[in-house]
């Protein structure tokens, strides 16, 4: 049944919209109703991609009947070209029948990009504008550009909504994306989206700026864009329902952050303090880029992965003693007035567990490596009272640190005459393809405890080498929450829900958490 879209229906329609629109997609019409059925019960708002059916019409009857008995359900009916990055071949005009088709079947929407727009004859929009709200929408997959003039565009059309979707290239794009959504969202409401991997800040917080929803897939491998988010992780993770212009942002940025633990780890001690902020992964390899970003969106703190630990040092206003010396900041914090400080919390993440353990002061410790992090734990656990042994691949490297720590240098083949009370290994020996690898063989394992810095796998070569030994081990997982938990200090002022974190980067590493034993943070 065709109705004229009254005011009074779109507003109804607009103040019942929810956060988040699933986009589903299927080959054939069973398994879209059956997508449908499923997305149904927990999602209000659903885009059907029609242009991934070979013969759309066919999904009407059911979907008739379905809509007849959903009026909460919203629909948007999608039937993207090729040309404009979809799969339908037909013309425009058979794009426009399937539109209005899907309007009589209960589609409250439906979609057409503003180059079909163009091509219609003036009568075609009026009669898709008759039928049902209308979205004019525009895909940029190369670049985020000349956004205004793109929206200006698709305003000509009066359509009731406007989408414009580019590629970030840089973190800075969803700046302008933003800018966007702010200035021009309270004139047609807007969703703005940028895609790729470097567009996760607008899919979180681009509702903030004014979007008027943003998109998700149902599911992991069933995305519609590319970076698009599944809708459980952006509910559970980054709690899009509570994003609002007091929610503060922080985030772990480098490359690559995909895989990071640190966006779940921090999200659930946020969610469990109750504190108005979300964390999110934050790609880029570009000081620069992410710094215009922490100014202008802006971002409260930030945790600094590689490549970017020690060339972020040089853009801080202040770093701490430790920070200085090691040469590396992993957290950064901005004040209210803009000013950036930088920490290393590394070293909370090697001396905390082992302050736990034993006495610090005067205990004899092997550093194995002499990159970032053993840097860190060497001048954290100097710091500490402890005398510090170092052994490195390159042994004038391992030289150089153990001359400014004021620490001990040994070689490879002197070990199996010295006992320790604890080893640390800081090299990635025993992950990726060195997995069948330890850094040190079984008779030069003299230690009370072990301290292995990598977390995948749980139990590398050396840990398993020093359980069968009866040697005390510490994970890299101990690590990685510790070194978290004072950065949620830092930027909070609260004392950090450690066990909480340990308990989720225990999950989502697929480890029994009796691995762990209770944190303190
Ligand atoms: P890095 O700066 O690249 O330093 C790596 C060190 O390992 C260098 O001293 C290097 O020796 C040595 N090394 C590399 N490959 C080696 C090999 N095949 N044999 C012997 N030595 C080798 O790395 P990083 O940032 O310090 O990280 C080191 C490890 O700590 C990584 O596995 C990282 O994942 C882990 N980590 C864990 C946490 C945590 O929270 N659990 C935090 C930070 C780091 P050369 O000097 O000879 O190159």
């Amino acid at each position: 049944m065709n109705f004229e879209v009254s005011n009074y229906a779109l507003h109804h329609l607009r103040s019942r919209l929810p956060r988040i629109c699933i986009a589903l997609f299927a080959a054939n019409p069973a398994d879209l109703m059956q997508k449908i059925e499923v997305a149904a019960h927990d999602n209000s708002l659903l885009e059907l991609r029609l242009d991934y059916l070979p013969r759309p019409a066919l999904l009407f009857p059911k979907l008739k009947q379905f809509t007849a008995f959903h009026r909460d359900i919203v629909l948007i009916a999608t039937c993207r070209r090729a040309p404009n990055g979809g799969k339908f071949r037909g013309t425009p005009t058979s794009q426009v029948d399937i539109l209005l088709k899907a309007a009589a079947a209960g589609c409250q929407l439906v979609d057409i990009e503003v180059e079909t727009a163009k091509s219609l004859k003036a009568k075609d929009m009026d009669r898709l504008r008759r039928s049902c709200s209308l979205v004019i929408s525009s895909h940029d997959y190369r670049g985020t550009r000349k956004l205004e003039e793109t929206w200006e565009q698709m305003r000509e059309f009066s359509p009731d909504y406007i989408k414009i979707v580019s590629t970030a290239r840089t973190l800075s794009d969803n700046v302008k994306m933003m800018r966007l959504l702010e200035q021009r969202s309270d004139i047609v409401s807007t969703v703005g989206v940028c895609m790729g991997e470097q567009g996760v800040i607008s899919r979180v917080i681009g509702v903030r700026a004014g979007s008027a929803f943003t998109f998700a897939a149902a599911q992991s491998g069933e995305e519609t864009a590319p970076g698009q988010i599944t809708a459980r992780v952006l509910r559970d993770v980054y709690r899009i329902d509570m994003v609002d212009a007091a929610t503060k942002i922080y985030g772990v940025a480098g490359d690559p952050v995909g895989h990071s633990l640190s966006p779940q780890m921090m999200n659930t001690a946020f969610r469990r303090e109750n504190i108005n902020a979300v964390y999110l992964a934050l790609q880029t390899a570009d000081a620069s880029d992410l710094l215009k970003c922490v100014r202008e969106i802006p971002i409260q703190g930030l945790s600094i992965t590689m490549p970017l630990k020690q060339a972020i040092v040089e853009h801080l206003d202040k770093t701490d003693a430790l920070t200085e010396k090691i040469g590396a900041c992993n957290t950064l914090i901005r004040s209210q007035e803009g000013k950036l400080y930088g920490f290393n919390t590394d070293v909370a993440g090697v001396v905390r567990p082992l302050e736990q353990r034993l006495n610090l002061a005067g205990s004899r410790i092997l550093v194995i490596g002499a990159g970032g992090a053993a840097r860190a734990a060497v001048f954290g656990l100097r710091d500490r009272g402890a005398e510090v042994w170092v052994m490195n691949r390159t042994a004038e490297k391992g030289q150089k640190l153990a001359r400014q720590a004021h620490g001990h240098y040994v070689s490879h083949s002197q070990l199996r005459k010295l006992d320790f009370d604890v080893i640390v290994n800081a090299t990635p020996v025993g992950m990726s393809a060195s997995r069948p690898q330890s850094p040190l063989e079984e008779p030069e394992l003299r230690a009370k405890y072990v301290f292995e810095m990598i977390y995948t796998p749980a139990e590398t070569k050396l840990v398993k080498m020093a359980r069968a030994k009866g040697i005390q081990v510490i994970l890299g997982s101990e690590m990685f929450v510790h070194q978290g938990a004072r950065q949620f200090e830092i930027w909070t002022g609260k004392p950090a829900p450690a066990n909480e974190m340990h308990r989720t980067v225990l999950h989502a590493l697929g480890q029994n958490s009796n691995l762990g034993r209770p944190l303190t943070a």
